[in-house]
C-alpha cells in the first residue's frame, strides 16, 4: 500500500467544503484533506494517494 508523501502534502481537517483540485470530489467541513505545499493545491486522500506514487 503506497504511503501518502508527507513531505509533499500535510493533512488537514477543512474548516469549509472545498473541491479536490484533482478529481473535483466534495472534501466536506471536518474532514481530512491534503494540502501540496508547493503548489497551493487540496487533494482528497485517493488523490494524495495517486499523487505519492513515483
Ligand atoms: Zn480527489
Amino acid at each position: 500500500m503506497e504511503a501518502i508523501d508527507q513531505v509533499k502534502f500535510e493533512e488537514e481537517a477543512m474548516p469549509i467544503d472545498v473541491l479536490c483540485d484533482g478529481c473535483e470530489r466534495e472534501i466536506t467541513v471536518g474532514e481530512t484533506a491534503y494540502v501540496d505545499k508547493e503548489e497551493g493545491l487540496i487533494y482528497c486522500e485517493s488523490c494524495a494517494h495517486n499523487k505519492s506514487e513515483n
